[in-house]
């Protein structure tokens, strides 16, 4: 398939699409009984009708890629369609509840809350679940925190968290922001944990070891049950990172397998749009023991309603207020429409969508047998270089380089929601890439709005408006 993104430009040809206030400006006298030194004489405000407007962000929107142009096939990040009728729901009157209001005006929002807890907890087999952290890396935190006041309060004083080489950068850096030492955990010739490297690890020192299921590369650690109870031996706990849940919904639950504390993504797996920094949230599940440090405030029956409180040796508050509360609403809104079969058939087709994508796909696929994503080699190629060049081809690419284990990684997870239509379609996109030659390759891409840009500066150095380059 052959894709041309559109470019639009201002005159000059030197940008694209102006800002709304360079399209045109009116300067507002603005009258105000306020005192001179808390107003301004002027308010610059973009003036353009309506159709201008509405043309200018059916532009933008024409110059980006989203899961609603094409497939998306990131791995690790789950980036599946998001039902609009989640949206209309966190968008309804009733929804838009001000955070202050009294618990006794607002049991909607709380039964709300609370079905959304026991829901999350029935699908992870968690005994309790906080809603409060925005991202799956602020439920990290909020997890270890967890963690690491329950062994405070047995005036347990340990140092070390112990995790896989696979896992996700957000893992090390909870780790070290929480204050503790990392142990990074050599994976066997498999991909998976090695048990030996694991029992060496692990000593009274160690708070908890972090562990995705299935983990980076898409393979279940089959010996979890194992792992579980060598973590347990020497006192420490068992964290799942929850943002590959999306292969075992329905299906199979880590307080099962063992698992102590556990983050939900819910904007990976129970779809929430995310990228571009958010908007998200990453509740958080823990077993009995661990409820009483959850943060502050949960929601709990009472009385035939609901109310607000504190548990008794909460970590405190990680975030303002409940959460991300229309992310919550919309986690509800997917979990209570697919139910629990709906759940179930969804990690189905998610496994079976990685599989079949796989199947097609040329590149070398060093490790498996995989679930919901797998992770091919570009071997000679530049994993990078294949990426830019699968944007040409009309798809989005999967992550690139990691986990580092597999030389030239291209993660790939299609999720359940394409069509075996699409899924040829994305094969198509890697094997022709495959073919190209290294010219080619290093030109990409050619045909969407913006050539190669500067990765590292732009996430380094953000730049959000045309005025700072302006300004230069
Ligand atoms: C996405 C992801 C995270 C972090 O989640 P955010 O919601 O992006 O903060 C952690 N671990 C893994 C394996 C992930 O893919």
């Amino acid at each position: 398939m052959r894709f041309d993104q559109a470019r639009w430009t201002d005159d000059s040809d030197e940008k694209y699409e102006p800002l709304l206030s360079e399209k045109g400006n009116r300067e507002l006298d603005v009258d105000s009984e306020l005192p001179d030194d808390l107003t301004r004489d002027t308010l610059e405000l973009p003036e353009v009708t309506e159709p201008e407007l509405a043309r200018h962000y059916t532009r933008l929107s024409e110059m980006n890629y989203g899961v609603e142009s094409g497939p998306f096939p990131l791995g690790s990040c789950t980036m599946k369609y998001n039902p609009k009728f989640t949206e209309d729901l966190a968008a309804h009157p009733k929804a838009a509840v001000h955070p202050d209001r009294l618990e006794s005006t607002a049991q909607g929002s709380l039964e709300l809350m609370y079905e959304l807890q026991d829901y999350l907890g029935r699908i992870g087999g968690m005994d309790a679940v906080t809603l409060q952290p925005p991202a799956g890396a602020a439920g990290e935190f909020t997890g270890i925190l967890v963690a690491k006041a329950y062994h405070e309060s047995h005036g347990d004083d340990r140092s070390e968290i112990v995790i896989p080489d696979s896992a996700h950068g957000t893992n090390f850096a909870t780790a070290a922001l929480a204050g503790y030492d990392v142990v990074s955990l050599p994976s066997n010739e498999d991909g998976r944990v090695d048990l030996e490297a694991l029992e060496a690890a692990l000593s009274e020192e160690t708070a908890a070891l972090m562990l995705t299921n299935p983990n980076t590369l898409g393979l279940f650690e089959r010996d979890i049950v194992e792992i579980a109870e060598l973590v347990h031996d020497v006192g420490g706990l068992l964290y799942y990172d929850g943002a590959n849940l999306n292969a075992l919904l329905g299906r199979a639950r880590p307080g099962d397998m063992g698992f102590d504390i556990m983050h939900y993504n819910v904007h990976k797996t129970f779809a929430t749009p995310h990228g571009g920094g958010g908007p998200g949230a990453g509740p958080v599940g823990v077993v009995e023991e661990l409820a009483e440090f959850l943060p502050d405030p949960h929601v709990r029956a009472s009385d035939g309603g609901y109310e607000f409180y504190t548990p008794e040796q909460s970590v405190g508050k990680v975030h303002g207020y409940y959460g991300n509360w229309s992310v919550l609403v919309k986690a509800h809104a997917y979990i209570a429409r697919l139910g629990d079969a709906g759940l179930a058939d969804a990690s189905a087709k998610a496994v079976l969508n990685a599989n079949y994508l796989a199947s097609q796909v040329d590149y070398e696929i060093p490790f498996g047998p995989f679930h919901h994503e797998f992770v091919a080699s570009a071997g000679e190629q530049d994993a990078a270089d294949v990426a830019k060049r699968m944007l040409d081809y009309g798809v989005h690419p999967p992550t690139t380089k990691w986990p580092e284990i597999v030389s030239e990684a291209l993660m790939t997870e299609p999720t359940e929601i394409e069509s075996k239509r699409t899924l040829d379609q994305l094969a198509a996109a890697f094997n022709a890439a495959r073919a190209d030659d290294d010219a080619t390759l290093e030109a990409a891409p050619e045909r969407t709005a913006a050539g190669r840009i500067d990765q590292a500066s732009a996430a380094r150095n953000p730049r959000l408006s045309w005025h700072a380059l302006d300004d230069e």
